[in-house]
């Protein structure tokens, strides 16, 4: 059956704007990811894509929903919730099994427990750039690669090169250093996710690690950051190809349960 009652979720994040359609609550219609973030065009332009994808206008879509670090600048929400319940929502229709999500975007980490399906409890870092997308977005520029090449760089790893600062400007220095002495740079890329994954493993045993973990978020799409953290906390770890989406895929779903009702 065609879909009827169309909703839309933006989530306006940090540094990428993301924008999901869903038909009568279920079916992804389109999706767009703009790789720019609050404060510019992005959310604009991940919008019009996205409905230009579906063929739809703002007019065709019953609830718009905005989550995200900048969905209080959005202009024309129905509907403003916290990425946490989102990340939580769009990982529940994911994955409906996991109990805990950790996403990782480009300025904060947050480990999330789901209880029937919502949020339930959190933990986060949003003061320090390590452990978060940003820290993974410096590093890859000191080795002039992108941060889509980081996982397979990882997977040719031979050996891990420990950094030891938690800080990023210091460990920015510490990967300069190892550098000029002609490491491997796929063992630095390996112990750089490996920083990444103690710091994000500790957020995770801070909320209480209940399996099956599932990981949202644009670093989600790093297989060697998902390696890693895998192998730091003992679990598996789902990931969708859709993991950047989750927060906007939550606040569609969001927005369908307000229409209908729904808590
Ligand atoms: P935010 O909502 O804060 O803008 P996102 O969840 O969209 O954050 O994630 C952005 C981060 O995702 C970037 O900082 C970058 O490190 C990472 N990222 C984006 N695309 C890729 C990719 N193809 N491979 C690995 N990492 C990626």
């Amino acid at each position: 059956m065609a879909a009827d009652i169309f909703t839309l979720g933006i989530d306006v994040g940090s540094t990428t704007s993301k924008c999901l359609i869903l038909g009568n609550g279920e079916e992804i219609i389109s999706s767009a990811i703009i790789p720019a973030g609050t404060g510019t065009s992005g959310p604009g332009r991940a919008l019009e894509a996205a409905l230009s994808e579906a063929m739809l206008s703002r007019q065709d879509i019953a609830a718009v929903t905005a989550t995200g670090y900048g969905r209080n600048s959005f202009e024309g929400a129905d509907y403003i919730v916290s990425e946490l319940s989102c990340h939580a929502i769009g990982a529940h229709a994911m994955f409906p099994d996991a109990k805990t999500v950790i996403d990782i975007g480009g300025q904060d980490a947050k480990a999330i427990s789901i209880e029937n399906g919502k949020l339930g409890s959190f933990v986060m870092n949003d003061k320090c750039a390590a452990g978060t997308g940003r820290f993974l977005d410096v590093m890859a520029r000191v080795l002039e690669l992108d941060v889509s090449e980081l996982a397979e760089k990882d997977a040719m790893a031979g050996r891990v090169i420990p950094i030891s600062s938690t800080c990023t400007v210091f460990a920015e220095s510490e990967v300069i250093s190892q550098l000029s002495k002609n490491v491997d740079i796929c063992d630095l890329v390996a112990g750089i996710h490996a920083s990444v994954a103690v710091r994000t493993a500790s957020l995770v045993r801070r909320l209480g690690l209940t399996p099956p973990l599932a990981m949202t978020g644009g670093v989600a799409q790093n297989a060697g950051i998902v390696r890693a953290l895998s192998k730091e906390l003992g679990e598996e770890i789902s990931v969708s190809p859709l993991c950047q989406l989750a927060g906007a895929y939550g606040a569609a779903i969001h927005g369908f349960n307000k229409l209908k009702g729904r808590k």
